[in-house]
This record gives C-alpha cells, sequence and structure tokens, in this order.
C-alpha cells in the first residue's frame, strides 16, 4: 500500500499534523501504537498561552498558532471546548511587579493584546491573594481540552477516509530517497513518501534503529485536580514565576521545579499545576511534589485551599535542549520529518506545527523559520 504521508503518533501534534497534511489534499494514514492519544498529550493541561513566553521565537509561533487555533474552531466547529478566556500572571512582590511590567511592554512591542494593572484585577480574578500587588491580562490566551481536539480531528479525518491504525507500533523503518517503507507490529508494511514522526518523548526510540537521534528527553510534570466548588477562576492564572520554570533549559537531574499555573475545567474542576524534573520515563505521582505545587497555587488563589483534591497525575514533556520545537526532515534521511520538542507548549503550538510540517512536505518548505527549528541546529 502506497501513501504521501504516514503519521506516526495520535497526540496533539500527530493530529494538527495529519489534518494539516490532508488540507492540502494528501494522502494520509495515522499509526499509533495505543488507542487515540494514550502519550503526554492525555496527561497535561490546555493552555494555549502566549503570557509566558519571551519575546522571540516561541513568541511569535505561539502567536501564530492561538490564530490558528481560532481557525480551526471557526472552519470545523468547537467541539474541544476552545475557550479564549484568556490568561492572568500574577506578581505578589515589587520586583515581580516590575519584571511583569516589562514583560508586558515588551510583548506590546511585538503586536500581543495584554496589559498590566496594579490595581482593579478583582474584576478579571476575585479570588486572588492579599499579597497580589500586579498582574498581568492577556485576554487572547485560550484553552482547549486536548483529549477532544484529538477526538474531534480523528472522527472528522476518519469520516473523510483517512484510516487510523491503533495498536500498531512502528517496528522498522526503511528510508530511502523517494520514500520511506514501514514495518508494523502485526507485520504489514506500507510505503509512504513520508513519514512524520509525532513520537514526543518516544522520538529517539524510532530513530536509534537507524543510528539516529534528536535532543528530545522526557520532562516530567504533575497536575492536581481539585473538586468542583465556589472559588471562582475565570482565566488561566499563573504566578510570575512560571514563566521562567517553563523557559529554563537547564538540565538538573536533581531538582524538581514547581510553580504556580491554574486553571477551571469546563466541568467545574479545577487544575493544580506544575512541575519540572528529569526523571526519564517514570510517571509515577510524587505526593510530596503536589503538596509543593498545591502550595503554590494556594499562595496566588488562598481560597483553594478549601477544595478538596480528588487525583493527581503526572505526564512527560519532551523538552529539547534549546527550549524549541524541533521540526524538519533529519539529516540523512530526509524523507523521515519529526515534529517532537514542544515541551510543555505542545498543545499551545499544535496548530502551527501542523502547518508547518504540512509545509515541508507538501511545498518543499524543509527550514521553516529559517531553519531556526531544523534538527540539524544542534549538529
Ligand atoms: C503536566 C503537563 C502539563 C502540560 N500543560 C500544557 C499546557 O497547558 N499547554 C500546552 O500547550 N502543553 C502542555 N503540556 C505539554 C503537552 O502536553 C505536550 O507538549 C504535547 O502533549 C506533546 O504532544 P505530542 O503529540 O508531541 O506527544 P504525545 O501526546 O506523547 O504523542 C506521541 C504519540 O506517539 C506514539 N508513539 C510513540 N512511539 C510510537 C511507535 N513506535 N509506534 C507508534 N506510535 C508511537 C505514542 O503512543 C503517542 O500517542 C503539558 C505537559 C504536561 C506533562
Amino acid at each position: 500500500m502506497r501513501i504521501d504521508a504516514l503519521v506516526v503518533g495520535s497526540g496533539i501534534i500527530g493530529s494538527f499534523v495529519a489534518l494539516a497534511l490532508h488540507e492540502r489534499g494528501l494522502r494520509v494514514m495515522v499509526v499509533d501504537r495505543g488507542g487515540l492519544a494514550p502519550g503526554t498529550s492525555r496527561s497535561s493541561d490546555g493552555n494555549l498561552l502566549c503570557s509566558d513566553k519571551s519575546p522571540g521565537l516561541m513568541l511569535e509561533l505561539s502567536d501564530r498558532s492561538l490564530k490558528a487555533w481560532t481557525r480551526f474552531a471557526e472552519r470545523y466547529g468547537n467541539h474541544c471546548e476552545f475557550d479564549p478566556k484568556g490568561s492572568t500572571v500574577v506578581a505578589r512582590s515589587a520586583a515581580e511587579a516590575e519584571g511583569l511590567a516589562e514583560l508586558v511592554r515588551a510583548q506590546q512591542v511585538e503586536g500581543i493584546n495584554c496589559r498590566f494593572l496594579d490595581a482593579g484585577w478583582a474584576e478579571i480574578e476575585p479570588h486572588l491573594g492579599p499579597d497580589t500587588v500586579a498582574v498581568g491580562h492577556w485576554p487572547d490566551d485560550a484553552q482547549v481540552q486536548p483529549m477532544l481536539a484529538c477526538y474531534q480531528i480523528a472522527r472528522q479525518l476518519q469520516a473523510a477516509g483517512v484510516p487510523y491504525r491503533f495498536y500498531q507500533a512502528i517496528e522498522e523503518l526503511e528510508p530511502g530517497d523517494t520514500g520511506v517503507t514501514v514495518q508494523l507490529s502485526d507485520g504489514g508494511r506500507i510505503s509512504a513518501g513520508h513519514v512524520c514522526l509525532c513520537t514526543g518523548v518516544w522520538t529517539n526510540e524510532v530513530l536509534a534503529p537507524l543510528g539516529l537521534s534528536v535532543p528530545v528527553e522526557p520532562r516530567k510534570g504533575h497536575i492536581a485536580v481539585l473538586e468542583r466548588g465556589d472559588v471562582q477562576v475565570n482565566s488561566k492564572i499563573a504566578d510570575f514565576g512560571y514563566q521562567a520554570a517553563a523557559e529554563s533549559t537547564e538540565v538538573d537531574e536533581t531538582a524538581v521545579q514547581t510553580a504556580a499555573i491554574i486553571e477551571a475545567t469546563r466541568s467545574g474542576t479545577i487544575l493544580c499545576g506544575s512541575s519540572r524534573e528529569f526523571a526519564g520515563f517514570d510517571m509515577s505521582v510524587n505526593m510530596d511534589t503536589v503538596q509543593r505545587l498545591l502550595a503554590d497555587c494556594v499562595g496566588v488563589v488562598p481560597d483553594l485551599a478549601r477544595l478538596r483534591v480528588i487525583r493527581a497525575y503526572a505526564g512527560l514533556r519532551p523538552f529539547s535542549r534549546d527550549g524549541h520545537p524541533i521540526i524538519g526532515p533529519l539529516p540523512g534521511a530526509e524523507r523521515l520529518i519529526v515534529a517532537t520538542g514542544h515541551e510543555g507548549a505542545g498543545h499551545g503550538l499544535a496548530a502551527i506545527t501542523g502547518e508547518l510540517v504540512a509545509a515541508c512536505v507538501a511545498d518543499g518548505d524543509t527550514h521553516p523559520c529559517g531553519g531556526q527549528l531544523h534538527p540539524e541546529r544542534f549538529a
């Protein structure tokens, strides 16, 4: 069987890549070794944010991707709780307020819709603690339910005839000059013009037999879910320190970083994050870490202390060494396109990633963003 593009991985990145390739009129197939989106996309929040990015490539991509998410919901319907509810960053000292004011100014220069408030934030978020000094508000930031987004895309593509093959692992890849032959775990073989590896933290497992690799490794994160209650959380709320944690690229094998990030879901539960640590592929929940991140969140929104924790889980962010996603053909195997390394912004960046990969496959635009995302930048 010969197809134009085989998408490996049905997480949020593979979903948007498959959709964008299909929109270009290519014959696409999606393969996952589990069911739909069994990896990191299932164990995360769903924030689509500009507020946690310094000016630069990541901010530009996030802004473009938020617009692409909006187009997605307008074109296909909003069946994934996409909600441009905004985000609020909280400063709790004069020094943090100064840093936050600077971030807002710098983002405004880049054309991002955001503002700094040193009073009057109760209209936006009524439950912030009494030590709040200032807030930054990004009204266009959004939230989505990532699993519903993957379901929406899968349903739509399957209805259009795109095959999804679940519980099929890629066992072998044979890249050639005109395409790639793929051996699946059920013994089937598929020939594709391109193979798009949207395999998140497991990308090097797939590449290892070819002697290839990309600098992606798992960075674990925890989330605690609070019961429904009377604490109003209108936007996504983060403490000022969250951005530094999210943007850090230091690999300290012993440190566990936590910073508050709080979001209410459509069903009324509240997700409290977040932690960052390098713990290999271990996804077990560490209650000390959960307690630390809950303390961070209660510091920002003290009323959360009255809600009970109903569950906690951990997931593995695909961390890339320089903090930027890795998108493009692999040097030495140009028909293999990787799209990974989105760390804690994979949902936010999924829509633009789909467009960049489709441009690479369909238009031969192999160096999106001037090569800044290309795997060869690490050579
Ligand atoms: C605690 C936490 C909170 C987060 N919060 C946010 C947030 O608020 N906003 C945001 O934008 N991002 C967030 N993220 C990050 C986001 O979840 C990831 O960046 C994103 O899910 C990565 O998607 P992916 O499709 O690349 O990976 P995955 O979802 O892991 O998909 C990879 C897929 O590849 C498949 N696969 C792997 N190997 C094979 C093989 N050999 N054969 C077949 N299939 C294979 C896997 O089964 C899997 O389905 C968070 C992450 C965590 C852990």
